[in-house]
């Protein structure tokens, strides 16, 4: 595995990700990931979290590697309140986290005033623009590399995920530890753990975003079959280039 610093420009997909760790242990193999990951960016390695279920994962795995690690949550002002209560809850369990709330430029009134009410409802695309891709570009303006958690077997647009993924989007590396983690996986560590987590899981959400882009899903659905159930769009745009 190898331990030098690794840039978007010098990324070489072929000599980042021959490193697969055994995937009969994902717990082992995320952790030495994030271990490389934190030795090779150090300060300059910002988790995007979205207080999801592998956040919460990520979360205790990272806060064992780096205590003091930069988190940052793309506060679009339209999350749900269990969403912000589970924040408060992380806080106090991990204290030496640092947590950046980053907002949009615009507020919600700014925004309406200048692209009409309910933006989400007409063009999801330029609402996710304005309250999440742009606050994460400000924020990876001059981070060497961000963490995710995604996982492979979330949607077919995750399935090639690497760990070290070159990311022409935000012009950095992006780590993605989970990649081999099942749901099952997820959720017991979640519980062996005893770990907080957002009570809309237990209420047929199994992936939380905005208030107006989320909804249930049926017993046994796709996972992200309630982001955006109206539209074709399936990815907020911080994943896709
Ligand atoms: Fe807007 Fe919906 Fe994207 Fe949230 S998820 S930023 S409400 S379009």
């Amino acid at each position: 595995m190898p331990k030098q610093l690794i840039t978007y420009e010098h990324y070489q997909e072929s000599e980042w990700n021959t490193f697969l760790p055994d995937e009969a242990d994902p717990v082992k193999g995320a952790q030495d990931i994030i271990q490389t990951a934190y030795e090779s960016y150090g300060d300059s390695l910002v988790y995007a979290c979205s207080f999801g279920a592998e956040s919460m994962v990520l979360i205790d795995l990272i806060s064992k590697v780096k205590p003091n690690a930069k988190l940052v949550f793309l506060d679009t002002d339209l999350h749900f309140q269990e969403t912000y209560d589970l924040i408060d809850r992380v806080k106090e369990k991990y204290p030496s986290l640092q947590i950046e709330m980053k907002r949009p430029e615009l507020t919600l009134e700014e925004q309406s005033e200048q692209h009409g009410s309910a933006l989400w409802r007409r063009n999801p695309d330029q609402c996710c623009y304005i309250r999440k891709i742009k606050p994460l570009e400000d924020v990876l303006n001059g981070a060497t590399a961000w963490i995710s958690g995604l996982r492979r077997e979330q949607s077919p647009s995750r399935a090639n995920t690497q760990f070290f993924n070159k990311d022409n989007r935000f012009k950095s590396v992006k780590v993605c530890p989970l990649i081999y983690w099942t749901h099952d996986d997820v959720w017991n560590y979640i519980k062996s753990n005893d770990l907080p987590y957002n009570p809309l899981h237990d209420q047929n959400y199994p992936s939380i975003g905005c208030i107006p882009c989320t909804n249930p899903v049926e017993q046994g659905g796709d996972e992200r079959a309630g982001r955006w159930a109206n539209f074709k769009k399936t990815e907020c745009g911080l994943h896709t280039t």
